[in-house]
């Protein structure tokens, strides 16, 4: 069984503006009702807790959940300071055996579809535990001044994560507490695991399946919507 932990609780501070980005319309819909709406035609999945910043509790009522009809049973948590506590709060609330698999996800990646998000689940299946990833097409430069290059990577080895990024429950709970413990974070949920030293399958992602960070990803993600609905 699949559930789902769609996170969304960020500030947005990277794009200077007044409403949270997981909120602003595009072409009339708020970012996350899209990527809600991806979780929801996904019949495989049962659940989906979706965790908000609690001081946009009354902005999530009015623009999501008042606003738009969801098939499946939305549960709501308050997530924390960082991406990975929002991300614990939203696997703790789920109501799922240890045996069955959980979707991570970011709210503001509203083009994920059923193409990556079946790949994702026969995969984990098989692997317990899969990233969603693309091959990288720029050659990455590591610099430790910020202005001048210590080394580059080979670009054979290096792929961009995205997500879905998917677990049994049992395996990410695991990693989950022993980093609480540790005190090791990192920026997304397959860290924890590689650094735990289990393995992590890589599953191919999509170029549209951006993170919207951006004024100019906004543009972008209107452009793809009028092409998809044209
Ligand atoms: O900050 P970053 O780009 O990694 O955020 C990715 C996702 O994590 C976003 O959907 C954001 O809302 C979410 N997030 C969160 N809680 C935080 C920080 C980020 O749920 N404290």
């Amino acid at each position: 069984m699949f559930h789902a932990v769609i996170v969304a609780a960020g500030t947005g501070e990277r794009l200077d503006s007044i409403v949270p980005k997981q909120y602003i319309p595009v072409l009339g819909k708020p970012l996350l009702a899209y990527t809600l709406y991806a979780f929801d035609r996904f019949s495989p999945i049962q659940d989906i807790v979706v965790v908000i910043n609690p001081r946009h509790e009354k902005l999530f009522a009015s623009t999501v959940l008042g606003k738009y009809r969801f098939s499946k049973r939305l549960r709501v948590v308050h997530g924390g300071d960082s991406r990975q506590e929002s991300v614990g709060k939203g696997i703790d609330a789920l109501t799922c055996v240890e045996n069955e698999f959980v979707f991570i996800h970011d709210g503001v990646r509203p083009f994920v579809d059923e193409d990556i998000l079946n790949r994702c689940a026969k995969a984990v299946e098989i692997h317990n535990a899969v990233c969603c990833a693309l091959p990288c097409v720029d050659t990455i430069k590591i610099t430790r001044d910020g202005k001048t290059i210590d080394h580059s990577l080979d670009r054979k080895v290096v792929w961009r994560a995205q997500t879905p990024q998917v677990f049994r429950v049992s395996l990410i709970l695991e990693a989950f507490r022993k980093a609480i413990a540790e005190g090791y974070t990192a920026t997304d949920d397959s860290s924890l695991v590689e650094w735990m030293g289990k393995p992590v399958y890589l599953v191919p992602g999509s170029e549209e399946n951006f993170k919207i960070t951006t004024a100019g990803d906004f543009l972008r993600a209107e452009e793809l919507i009028r092409w998809k609905t044209t």
